[in-house]
């Protein structure tokens, strides 16, 4: 581990996306270690709930703007120095990907860029919300970083995957040419409360279904593969990213790899529904398998997923359950 400090009082912290379902958990750990946070979101993904805990804390500002246009200098919370941009804003789903792509393409290219910007003024940690998404249709597997991927660059899921990588390009380049202290993570498949029960990715869909007494709609054969973090893991390791000062990228996720079809059975297991797991077609490129090989994040961060795949269904079952 290299050049190790802690953020937390003291210091003024960016998160794009606050209001989404990772980066508002993000935001709560930023908190609790007595860090001061500014939130921005435009809600596109996101939602004020995700937040609205949050409200009367003396130490959080929520600001309504889309990173993707020229940050509001007059809004009064974004003109003053920050210790730390995290940019976790952009939408993540799937289906997303065929619904505002265009959105997804700014926000992983010109926004980056911007925040980049205001990372190097600011004298700011950058850290940078990637995906093994940058790893496409993984010839490799498990999947290192030293991978390189194997992405349809006009595919679908190309809007997402490519300016993830792009953002990845704009990270190091201002590292490499302007020694901008960056860090990037590597985030694979998580999931847990705050997730939008029809965002469209497998965990809330099937939870969704499965409380319903609906059919669970399993793409394809269901023998994919992915591998799934409760959310609360994958904050620890951001967080450690935050402190390491280390640059990566480093995969953080889990290993438990699980085919589609057992996600589906498991959840209306969990769940006690009466669903019964059916069929429906696939889209295209979608990935036949995940799993993060996790050496550099134990190695460079101590990172250890601690909860396991049942426990964190089950809370995000309560969650769901809760708000039905
Ligand atoms: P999410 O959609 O809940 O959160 C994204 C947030 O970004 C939302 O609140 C959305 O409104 C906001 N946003 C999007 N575009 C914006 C813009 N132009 N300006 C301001 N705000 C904007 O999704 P999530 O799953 O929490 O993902 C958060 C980050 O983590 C994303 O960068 C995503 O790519 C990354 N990630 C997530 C996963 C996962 O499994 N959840 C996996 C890999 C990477
Ligand atoms: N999936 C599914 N049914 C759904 C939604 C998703 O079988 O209703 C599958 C999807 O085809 C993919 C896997 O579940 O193989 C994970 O999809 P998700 O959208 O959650 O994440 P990602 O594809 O980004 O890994």
């Amino acid at each position: 581990m290299t050049d190790r400090r802690l953020y937390g009082e003291g210091h003024r912290i960016l998160v794009t996306g606050g209001a989404g379902f990772v980066p508002s958990h993000l935001v709560d750990a930023l908190l609790a270690r007595g860090a001061t946070v500014v939130a921005v979101d435009n809600f596109i993904t996101g939602s004020k709930e995700n937040v609205a805990h949050l409200a009367e804390h003396p130490r959080f500002t929520l600001v309504e703007a889309d990173v993707s246009e020229p940050l509001p200098a007059h809004v009064a919370a974004l003109a003053g120095r920050f210790d730390a941009i995290m940019h976790f804003a952009s939408p993540a789903s799937p289906t997303d990907f065929a619904q505002i792509p265009i959105e997804i393409l700014r926000v992983g290219s010109v926004a980056t860029l911007q925040l980049l910007d205001r990372a190097l003024a600011d004298r700011a940690r950058f850290i940078l919300a990637s995906t093994s998404e940058a790893y496409g249709d993984p010839l490799v597997h498990p999947q290192p970083e030293t991978y390189w991927g194997n992405v349809n660059p006009i595919g679908v899921r190309s809007v997402y995957d490519e300016a993830k990588r792009f953002s990845e390009a704009a990270t190091m380049a201002y590292h490499r040419f302007h020694g901008l202290d960056v860090g990037i993570v590597r985030i694979f498949n998580t999931y847990g409360p705050r997730m939008r029960p029809d965002d469209g990715r497998a965990i809330p869909t099937f939870v969704s279904q499965a409380l319903r007494g609906e059919p669970i709609t399993v793409h394809g054969t269901g023998e994919q593969t992915r591998s799934i973090c409760y959310v609360d893991d994958l904050v620890r390791g951001i967080v450690a990213l935050l402190d390491s000062g280390e640059t990566g990228p480093i995969n953080c996720g889990t290993e438990h790899e699980m085919t589609m079809r057992e996600l589906a059975e498991t959840i209306v297991r969990l769940t006690g529904s009466s669903s019964q797991v059916t069929f429906v077609p696939r889209a295209a490129d979608d990935p036949e398998k995940r799993r993060p090989d996790l050496t550099r994040a134990r190695t460079l961060l101590g990172y250890e997923p601690t909860v396991g795949p049942e426990e964190g269904l089950r809370r995000t079952i309560d969650y769901f359950a809760g708000r039905a």
